[in-house]
């Protein structure tokens, strides 16, 4: 297989603490990985690495065959990168409807796919963005990445802090996207959401990939071990 996104020793610094050391990871085309780890170990610098929002001291970014380490985010974005932040980012003061265009680019992901994948955006189009429950303004979220038709989506803890009815209905949706065929980079810590659809987990440790395999190997020591679980 391909590897879409290539991430090669990457180093990464904020000030003189090093919050990356050595992290090297594949995402292949079609795939799903799941970047996991305690608090504080490192999985949103990598992804913000990923996507060019940091610099690195070392390492490359490749991407789709592309070394993109010297490249500015919008231009890792235009390549398709698609990233969802963690805390759910969306205009406030637009509506649904309008914030979802607002992203558009041409490709697959247009309205009526985005709507297939979550029919409460379309329930929902008038509304103000603002005025959509947290776990309505996650989905606009993702909704709003898939509607630049990236190649690569990115999601950083999805479903942190929402009730379990919609983290289901989200996780859900992910794995419809999963089916779909969409490349997909996923940090997050809740191993049963996680394990039913990632080919493919990467355990940070201290900025340090400390595991990776397939999450059948996901023992109870290996959880114990670097998870805390
Ligand atoms: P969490 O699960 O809590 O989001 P994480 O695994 O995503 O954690 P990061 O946010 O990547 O971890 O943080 C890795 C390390 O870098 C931590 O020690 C953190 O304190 C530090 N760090 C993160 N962002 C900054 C920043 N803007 N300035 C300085 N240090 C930072």
């Amino acid at each position: 297989m391909t590897a879409l996104l290539q991430l090669e020793d990457l180093n990464v610094f904020y000030g003189a603490s090093q919050a990356l050391d050595g992290v090297s990871l594949q995402v292949a085309e079609g795939q799903a990985v799941a970047l996991m780890g305690r608090n504080g170990m490192g999985k949103t610098t990598t992804i913000s690495t990923a996507c060019r929002m940091l610099p690195l001291r070392k390492g490359r970014v490749v991407f789709a065959g592309q070394d993109i380490s010297g490249w500015p985010s919008y231009r890792a974005a235009r390549l398709g990168i698609g990233l969802v932040p963690e805390g759910r980012r969306c205009f406030p003061n637009l509506t649904v409807l309008e914030n979802l265009v607002a992203a558009a680019r041409p490709g697959y992901w247009d309205l009526q796919q985005v709507h297939r994948v979550f029919p409460r955006l379309h329930e929902r189009a008038g509304q103000y963005a603002a005025s959509l429950s947290g776990g309505e303004q996650q989905m606009l979220a993702i909704g709003r990445a898939l509607m630049t038709n990236p190649r690569l989506l990115i999601l950083d803890e999805a479903t942190e802090g929402l009730a379990p009815v919609i983290r289901r209905e989200i996780w859900a949706a992910i794995a419809q996207l999963r089916t779909d065929g969409l490349s997909i980079l996923l940090v997050d810590k809740t191993l049963s959401e996680i394990l039913p659809f990632a080919d493919a987990c990467v355990i940070l440790d201290r900025g340090r990939v400390v595991w990776q395999g397939r999450p059948d190997g996901l023992t109870a020591e290996v959880q114990q071990a670097h998870l805390g679980v």
